[in-house]
């Protein structure tokens, strides 16, 4: 096996080991760092990825890029110890299927990508006798799925930026009732606004001392979890060798979906991937015009975990069709667009129609969808209109959150309270407790300095 090292997709920076991008998270250079070559299963690998369990494929794709890194017995324990919950492959119809990645303690997928970073993180402070400060903006899930997975770990202090307005009660009830070394802090501003908060800190000598690392999708930490429920869930779903799938991926940052484009690359025979997104439709014209243009302010819609109008791995996604974008999302090299259409179809689903999916889902099938899965599931149905074609293929929509995360809007659509899961039990009666700061950099500056 080769030993991966990560380079920064601004080129500037110097190439790194795993531990190094891990704990930085943002390259020095304000790039995001990739693996230099990705390295990949045989056929025979993966033929036997049907008999295993979730974590020990997540043992076999993690040690593909950390096997000079950590010894195989701690990295099987970590896996061990963070995939402790089911993976519901849920058939609609056919061949067509629901992944749902929301039985983790959060009941988001984002407990996938959390749970394996925190115990990757603790391995090496421990090892180290080192702290961190985990600076972390949040659209909703982000946070609590990270304020959770760090939650009582001894070497981590974290720090949550949330947009006071665009998410939900429940949402902010996870992040806000934990206390210990969680900070949760709320701003009257958009997502985009926390997230340039969190950047700035990063590239401000003088918070050096925080010893600051990010926990958002930026880290490569969390982008290779996510490579693992791709094949987990072709390995289960597939009927031959040869049979090829179609995923359906509800994109906001693209971490999701850079999960899955890794796991192609790895080997896995992903026939096409359908990237659906809201209101916020910058990708979707960017792979039909080849012209991209950030929106700012991102659109506030209901798959509020997707309200992002300048998707942060979108520079990962260019560097893999051998393009390069800065963090500011100026192109310098344009990327192999035939390749990369090829690869995807893109499309953008309006408020309006991920309501009227989450109603015809359930009417039609009795699926049951979220805002965000009826994004999928919607860029799924659209895809297959166009491309009848196509019709007869494995295809898997992903379901990046639990219903229950969304009761005013189940009710209002479909007429009931989701019955929640037992992670989410308990929540309401929990106390809250978080601060609040100006959207202004100095103020927030200020806020770190006099807490940490
Ligand atoms: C974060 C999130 C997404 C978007 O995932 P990205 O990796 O940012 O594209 C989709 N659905 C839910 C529920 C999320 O929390």
């Amino acid at each position: 096996m080769k030993n991966i090292k990560f380079y920064s997709t601004n080129l500037k920076a110097e190439v790194v080991d795993f531990k190094s991008a891990l704990l930085k998270g943002l390259a020095p250079d304000k790039g995001l760092y990739m693996p230099k070559e990705i390295p990949t299963f045989t056929k025979e690998e993966i033929n036997k990825f049907s008999q295993m369990e979730y974590y020990e494929i997540a043992f076999e794709v993690g040690r593909k890029f950390l096997h000079d890194q950590i010894p195989d017995a701690d990295l099987k324990a970590i896996v061990k110890d963070a995939y402790d919950y089911e993976v519901p492959l849920e058939k609609v119809y056919d061949r067509k299927y629901v992944m749902r990645l929301d039985q983790g303690p959060t009941a988001s997928f984002k407990d996938f990508a959390a749970r394996m970073m925190g115990r990757l993180m603790q391995y090496y402070l421990d090892k180290e006798k080192r702290e961190l400060l985990i600076l972390t903006a949040t659209s909703g899930d982000t946070g609590s799925a990270i304020a959770n997975a760090f939650y009582g770990l001894d070497k981590i202090k974290v720090v949550v930026l949330f947009p006071e307005n665009e998410v939900t009660n429940r949402q902010r009830k996870q992040m806000t009732t934990l206390g210990k070394n969680v900070q949760i802090i709320g701003l009257d501003a958009k997502f985009d606004d926390c997230q340039y908060l969190v950047k700035d800190a990063f590239s401000d000598s003088e918070l050096d001392y925080l010893n600051l690392s990010s926990a958002n999708s930026i880290n490569i930490g969390r982008l290779i979890p996510q490579i693992v429920y791709y094949f987990y869930s072709y390995a289960k779903l597939r009927k031959s060798e040869d049979e090829e799938v179609i995923f359906s991926v509800p994109s906001g940052n693209f971490g999701d979906m850079m999960g899955g484009m890794f796991a192609k690359r790895m080997g896995l025979p992903i026939k096409k991937f359908i990237i659906a997104t809201n209101e916020n439709d910058e990708f979707p014209k960017f792979v039909k015009t080849g012209n991209y243009n950030k929106i700012e302010p991102s659109k506030n819609c209901l798959s509020s975990a997707m309200n992002v109008g300048h998707p942060s791995n979108l520079s990962r996604f260019i560097a893999l069709y051998d393009g390069v974008m800065d963090e500011t999302g100026l192109i310098s090299k344009v990327p192999d667009m035939m390749r990369l259409r090829e690869d995807i179809y893109s499309t953008s689903i309006t408020d309006e129609e991920t309501r009227e999916m989450i109603a015809e889902a359930y009417k039609k099938y009795k699926l049951l969808l979220e805002p965000h899965g009826s994004v999928g599931w919607a860029g799924l149905q659209r895809f297959l209109q166009e491309y009848p074609e196509f019709d007869d293929e494995l295809c898997i929509s992903l379901e990046t959150a639990h219903p229950a995360k969304f009761p005013e809007q189940i009710i209002d659509i479909l007429d009931f309270d989701p019955k929640l899961p037992p992670s989410l039990e308990g929540l309401e009666e929990k106390e809250e407790s978080y601060d609040k700061v100006l959207n202004n950099y100095e103020e927030f500056k200020k806020y770190l300095i006099n807490n940490y």
